[in-house]
């Protein structure tokens, strides 16, 4: 951050501000445990390198009878790029400080040889603006096994992709800071700070789309794993007669509910060897019947994994989504309340299908969040 060094004081009173703002210094102090006068103190140079924003005074705070002018993130101060790596092509976006995306594109991906995905990285910035003019820092999310620590790519997503410095080679392709994170992990820290998950000390988001992933929220932190593998709900087994998984096991949500199975069973049903998932998706809207039994198999595998995972961790909610996820809605709900054990069967569930921008989002607020001293990068 330019001009401002960010104490672990500062860090926890500007994300407060960042995601409950306009709030007032009283607040700040609330729900950090730090006294008025310690926030006082740590927001004056944020201010003055014209990170907040001071709005006009509102009513007068309780007790002290000075009027309380409320403080908030000034959204322009900084510009962010995210970009989403999936299978052929790039979805990047411009985000403002708030996470707010100005701009979205999505460029083609002429190959997934290491080099030519960070020249296509480094051109997808380059859209935005020359790179350090507006755009200071570059977000990347990967779906696969990321050691976000040290930008490390540890597998996939890309055929013989093992141990890639991605955020090194991004850094020195673009010239910028970079981070690179896991894009279910990404989207759960985007929700956490940006979305649904805002001012929940746990909360969990679980992706129903190629795969069946799950990001978890444990007293404010994100779980990262022993293994970098954590909240792995995809390989909860839910059937012990279902199909085998690629993980080697049986009956596991992914087996049954990720897009490609919930097609393959439809295929199979119809003899429509073409069918994909926005097929599939109409074909059910129908009323055709092995298009609704396939997605109910999936809405309560998906009902099952999620609780178990909400019986062992209690989120205080969960956000669930993907781009067949209301189509599984109705099964999905009805299957996880009987499963959920007492009072966790009120966490509340929220379905949610999010575009393909939201990844590119999550990418930028994981590198906005590193700006501001919350992880690495
Ligand atoms: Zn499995």
């Amino acid at each position: 951050m330019d001009r401002v060094t960010l104490t672990p004081a500062a860090t926890a009173v500007f994300a407060t501000v960042l995601t409950r703002g306009p709030i007032s210094r009283t607040e700040v102090s609330r729900v950090t445990g730090l006294s008025t006068a310690a926030v006082t103190k740590v927001v004056r140079p944020i201010l003055a390198a014209g990170y907040l924003d001071e709005l006009p005074v509102g009513r007068a705070s309780a007790g002290s009878g000075r009027p309380a002018a409320p403080l908030a993130v000034r959204a322009d101060r900084e510009f962010f790029a995210g970009v989403w790596l999936r299978a052929g092509e790039l979805v990047v976006v411009l985000a403002d400080l708030r996470a707010g995306v100005r701009a979205a594109h999505r460029i083609p991906l002429p190959g997934t040889s290491v080099a030519a995905v960070v020249a296509a990285v480094a051109r997808a910035v380059a859209v935005l603006g020359a790179p350090g003019a507006l755009v200071r820092r570059v977000g990347v999310a990967v779906p696969g096994e990321v050691d976000r620590g040290s930008g490390i790519v540890r597998r996939g997503p890309y055929p013989g992709w093992r141990d890639v410095p991605l955020a090194a080679l991004v850094r020195e392709a673009t010239g910028l800071p970079a981070t690179v994170e896991n894009d279910v992990r990404a989207l759960t820290v985007a929700e956490q700070w940006f979305g649904e998950g805002a001012g929940t000390r746990s909360f969990a988001l679980v992706t129903v789309g190629e795969g069946v992933g799950c990001g978890l929220v444990v007293n404010g932190a994100l779980v990262e794993g022993g293994y970098g593998v954590a909240g792995e709900i995809g390989h909860v087994p839910v059937d012990d007669t279902g199909p085998r998984c690629h993980c080697g096991g049986r009956g596991c949500v992914e087996a049954i509910a990720a897009e490609p199975a919930v097609v393959a069973r439809i295929r199979a049903a119809t003899g429509r060897a073409a069918l994909d998932l926005p097929g599939a998706v109409a074909l059910a809207r129908t009323g055709d019947r092995a298009a609704l039994e396939s997605f109910a198999a999936a809405g309560r595998a998906v009902g099952r994994g999620i609780a178990a995972m909400v019986n062992m961790f209690g989120p205080e909610k969960v956000v669930v989504t993907g781009d067949g996820v209301a189509v599984l809605e109705k099964d999905l709900r009805a299957a996880y309340g009987p499963q959920a054990f007492g009072a966790a069967g009120g966490c509340p569930l929220i379905v949610e299908p999010l575009p393909p921008e939201s990844w590119a989002r999550a990418a930028a607020a994981v590198t906005i969040m590193a700006l501001i001293g919350l992880g690495p990068g």
